[in-house]
């Protein structure tokens, strides 16, 4: 691991400020993936600015009919934080089934939504719930985000203060977890928000993306009979030692039928 300069800034402003000043640095959140691509030498930042104390990251409140999560929040957290559960409780049981115990506790939703891991969680839940998230300069949709394979659309000295989830209570996530990390093989959150219904998919291809044949045979109501003779495009999907493009396609409609089976 090259040797790098590490700074903890009192403030989002001087994390930003330290991020423009040093064009090879990186934020620090919680370190469950920023230190694994470090110590494989993927990443030899200059400057590693550590975020995970700041109060303005931090934080879980009803604002309107939205809930705001700071971007530091844990995983731990939000599983079991009672504004979660008692509004956006899909949210509160995906983030229990992020990793282990030690991820749970030390990663957290800017870290996630900002590294974009092809099998992450929240990513699902941030397109299927149609969230928003918040930087220290725009507001970003989340179906404008996921751009790609660890790709999002934040500029490279761009930080995640927040995400903006809106109160959707008919939603539920299923996944497929890969036996040892947890991480998704494939993952689906089935939700009814205001704008319809939304099927978000994370794990089979290189980033998460909206299942519009699924959306359109839900529009009716959550009815399993709905998704019959419904087939999953392989093309484009992942394959790997975990499991193959036409598993993971199998898999798609697996688990998009048993989370509408949960909501009917
Ligand atoms: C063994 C293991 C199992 C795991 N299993 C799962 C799983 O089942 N599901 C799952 O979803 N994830 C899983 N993870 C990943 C975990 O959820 C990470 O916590 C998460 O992906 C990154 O969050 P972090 O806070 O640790 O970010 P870090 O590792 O600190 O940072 C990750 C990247 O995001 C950037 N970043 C961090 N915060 C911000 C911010 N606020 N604004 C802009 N950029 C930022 C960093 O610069 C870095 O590039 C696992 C990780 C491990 C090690």
């Amino acid at each position: 691991m090259r040797d790098f300069e590490f700074q903890r800034p009192g403030s989002v402003a001087e994390a930003v400020a330290l991020l423009m000043r040093a064009p090879e640095s990186k934020l620090l959140a919680g370190g469950q993936s920023l230190l694994p691509v470090m110590k494989l030498n993927l990443a030899a930042p200059s400057h590693v600015i550590s975020i995970s104390g700041l109060k303005e990251l931090k934080g879980i409140r009803k604002q309107g009919n939205q809930l705001v999560i700071g971007a530091a929040v844990t995983h731990a957290e939000v599983a079991a934080a009672e504004e979660v559960k008692s509004t956006v409780p899909a949210l509160a049981e995906l983030a229990k089934l992020i990793g282990d115990p030690q991820v749970r506790n030390r990663g957290t939703l800017g870290g996630s939504v900002a590294h974009n891991d092809p099998a992450a969680d929240y990513p699902a839940a941030l397109l299927a719930l149609g969230a928003t998230v918040v930087t220290d300069r725009r507001e970003i949709a989340a179906d404008s985000f996921f751009n790609g394979m660890f790709e999002t659309a934040l500029g490279r000295d761009e930080l995640v203060v927040a995400v903006k989830f809106p109160l959707v209570e008919r939603a539920h996530y299923v996944k497929f977890p890969h036996p040892a990390s947890k991480y998704a093989i494939v993952g689906v959150m089935v939700a009814r928000t205001a704008a319809g219904v939304r099927v978000a998919v994370t794990g089979a291809a290189p980033s998460v993306f909206r299942h519009a044949a699924a959306e359109a045979a839900l529009a009716g109501g959550f009815a399993t009979r709905a998704l019959d003779g419904l087939s999953t495009d392989q093309d484009g999907l992942l394959s790997d030692l975990h499991a193959s493009a036409e598993y993971r396609a199998h898999l798609v409609g697996v688990l998009t039928r048993r989370a509408v089976s949960a909501l009917a």
